[in-house]
């Protein structure tokens, strides 16, 4: 935490969704890096697994704690009697302790439901580590331009975004041919769409590289999170979507490129373990050794480069329309993507179907109006994001599997 400690005192940091996987590594790595010395916990929030957050906050001894589930207050408030952490639940909780002044603060909250936590969180923090994709997807103008007024600085955690980032640094954003992501192909790479029709949750869940939570693994499969993260890397670079490309590199080994405009292609490698990307958004602009994996060249062998197969991962087609169309269209996909997820995880829709449900739900005319607007909001992603929900959630499928 280089940079946090010039300032020559002790550090402020707040994780949101301390208790999810991206979570749990920010706090190993913090922890491999400083021992706690030197950082006081100012706010620390989770969901519905209260127990890890009682763990977690009796270890780390946190101001304030705060759970979303508004059911699960009382079992929180219980776990921290007489400890004099302060304890909230709610929605409203979260949106307090991303609004506590922090120097250093993550967003390690899955879903739409960090959007909000993160425009709280550029108010009042002056490092904002960005883990929540969703954040640039849902509203990346609105959000970039808040980033901005309010001085914060924004560091990616994603992996691809924090390489573009370590890969852009120093150049001009105007000499770049290319951003080049990185894509796992995750377990159905080699699958034929036959096989990938029938797919089941379980086999979702296991990506072959990256050990993450289930939803954004089944996302992986799915190629959805590659989607989601070309919106994301469009905003955070402010950069064309016709500038972004993505490439099929099972190894994950290679977390993207810029490609300048003199022909040089500039990579990021390490090891597929988010405690890479987690450390250098702690340690910015330095660099420390942290506790993730290092590579090791010489069993790497090849590293393979495929370009991507739209018929068996139309997400990524889908996601090349909504940039295209701007506007809201990012938040109208995220939140179809949520509720075809959800549908897939019940069993209600096969795995293809998912993508067919996205694609539905931006073309409802319903949501041409609103997701075409450019001078946005945030009640308008919140809006649209509700409308999205409600009609992908009506929008009748017959299994098919
Ligand atoms: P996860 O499911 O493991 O954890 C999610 C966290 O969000 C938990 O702490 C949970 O309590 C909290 N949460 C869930 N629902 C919530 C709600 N409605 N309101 C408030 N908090 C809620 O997820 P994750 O895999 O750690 O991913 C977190 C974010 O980081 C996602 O946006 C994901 O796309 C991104 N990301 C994750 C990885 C990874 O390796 N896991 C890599 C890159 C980016
Ligand atoms: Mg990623």
């Amino acid at each position: 935490m280089a940079y946090l400690f010039y300032m020559n005192k002790d550090v402020n940091v707040s994780i949101l969704g301390c208790t999810g996987s991206i979570g749990q590594n920010t706090i190993s790595v913090i922890n491999a890096g400083t021992k706690f010395s030197g950082v006081n916990f100012c706010a620390l929030t989770g969901n519905n697994n209260i127990e890890r957050l009682i763990d977690v906050a009796l270890k780390l001894k946190p101001r304030f704690v705060a759970t979303a589930n508004g059911e699960k207050y009382k079992e929180l408030k219980n776990g921290l009697l007489g400890t004099g952490i302060e304890v909230a639940a709610g929605e409203q909780a979260v949106l307090e302790a991303a609004s506590m002044k922090a120097d250093w603060i993550m967003n390690a909250i899955i879903g739409a439901a960090g959007v909000l936590p993160s425009f709280t969180a550029v108010k009042n923090s002056k490092i904002l580590a960005l883990a929540n994709k969703e954040t640039l997807v849902c509203a990346g103008t609105l959000f970039m331009k808040n980033v901005q007024d309010n001085n914060c600085l924004l560091l990616p955690v994603d992996s691809e975004h924090s390489a573009l980032f370590q890969c852009l640094h120093g150049y001009d954003i105007n000499d770049v041919e290319k951003l080049i992501l990185t894509a796992s192909g995750g377990p159905f790479y080699r699958w034929s769409l036959d096989q990938m029709r029938s797919a089941t949750f379980s086999e979702a869940i296991k990506h072959p590289k990256w050990s993450m939570g289930d939803r954004i693994s089944i996302d992986s499969a799915s190629m959805f999170n590659k989607a989601l993260e070309l919106i994301e890397a469009k905003h955070m670079f402010g950069i064309n979507s016709d500038k972004i490309d993505v490439v099929v590199h099972p190894q994950s080994i290679i977390h993207s490129m810029v490609e300048y405009i003199d022909g040089s292609i500039i990579a990021h490698l390490s090891e597929p373990d988010m405690r890479g990307a987690i450390g250098f958004a702690l340690n910015y602009p330095d660099r420390k050794s942290n506790n993730s994996k290092k590579i090791d060249l010489f069993s790497i062998g090849a590293l393979e480069l495929f370009r991507p197969d739209f018929e068996r991962f139309p997400a990524i087609r889908i996601a090349i329309e909504v940039m295209k169309r701007g506007g809201l269209f990012g938040a109208i996909l995220n939140a179809a993507k949520e509720v075809a997820l959800d549908r897939f995880i019940v069993g209600e829709l096969g795995f293809l179907q998912m993508a067919d449900l996205v694609f539905e739900t931006i073309n409802q005319n319903e949501l041409l109006q609103l997701g075409s607007r450019k001078d946005y909001s945030l009640d308008d992603v919140v809006e649209v994001d509700a409308l999205a929900r409600r009609l992908s959630s009506n929008i009748k499928m017959q299994l098919n599997k």
